[in-house]
This record gives C-alpha cells, sequence and structure tokens, in this order.
C-alpha cells in the first residue's frame, strides 16, 4: 500500500495487473455454489469495491469476462486462467478476489450463502442463510 491507500493485485501469471484505491465496502467468505464451482474452492474469500476504486494498469486486453447469469461478470486472464474479479452490475459493486491482492489486509466481517456451505467455519462470525437485506437477501441468519 501507498499513501494514497493504493494496493496492488495481478493474475496468477502477472499478465494483468490492476490497483484498488481507498477501503473494500465488505469484506467476508461467500459460500455459494457458483463462487465454488468456478472457483474451484470451498468457498470464496471476497472484498467489495465500488466500480471506480479499481483500475487495470496492465494487460487490460487479456481480460475475460464470463457471465452465466446477469448479476455476476466473473473476469479472468486469458494466458493463465487466474481469477481477477466479478463485476455485480446491480449491486454496483465488484468483488475483488482477496486472494489477488495481497497488500490488502483481509479482514472478513461476515459469511454470505452459507446454506449452501461445504466448509463450514467456526469463527463467531455472523453467517447469513443468503445475503443481507440490503443486498437484496431475507437477512436471516444460521446459528453456527
Ligand atoms: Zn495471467
Ligand atoms: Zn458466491
Amino acid at each position: 500500500m501507498n499513501d494514497d491507500g493504493e494496493y496492488g493485485g495481478s493474475c496468477f501469471c502477472g499478465a494483468v495487473r490492476f490497483t484498488v484505491t481507498g477501503q473494500p465496502e465488505a469484506m467476508g467468505y461467500c459460500h455459494c455454489e457458483s463462487c465454488r464451482h468456478w472457483s474451484a474452492g470451498p468457498a470464496n474469500a471476497f472484498t467489495l469495491w465500488k466500480p471506480d476504486a479499481l483500475r487495470i494498469t496492465q494487460g487490460a486486453e487479456k481480460v475475460l469476462t464470463y457471465n452465466k447469469t446477469a448479476r455476476s461478470y466473473r473476469k479472468s486472464c486469458k494466458t493463465c486462467g487466474g481469477h481477477l474479479f466479478t463485476e455485480h452490475p446491480g449491486w454496483k459493486l465488484v468483488d475483488i478476489y482477496a486472494a489477488v491482492i495481497p497488500e490488502l489486509s483481509f479482514k472478513p466481517a461476515v459469511h454470505v450463502n452459507y446454506q449452501e456451505t461445504v466448509l463450514p467455519i467456526k469463527d463467531g462470525l455472523p453467517k447469513f442463510k443468503d445475503v443481507p437485506k440490503e443486498m437484496g437477501g431475507s437477512g436471516e441468519t444460521i446459528p453456527e
């Protein structure tokens, strides 16, 4: 991080590089089937930002976009297949995977879509059945 609160990140091979500026709107873990299937992992560590916080500084032409639904535009690197971020136009937020911004200290505050979990985690953080009310969900939480 530099003095402007700017964090650098990249894809797995480094062909695509970007910066994010400021602080995320939210950080946590998503347990939904889509995140798990796309990432091939048991949960997705997310950081949500306003889209203008993100600037691609190198390799913008190498960014591949795939959208299975209109809610999520998933971005990866054409060269290495490494995941970068997911745009959520309906929320006007972009999820930048915590794993691709090593300079940012990841401080998860919440679990979402926990009803779909395959990796129960006892960390004392709130576990939303789907997503919070302000994100269009039920706002219901599930006990650990
Ligand atoms: Zn790459
Ligand atoms: Zn998800």
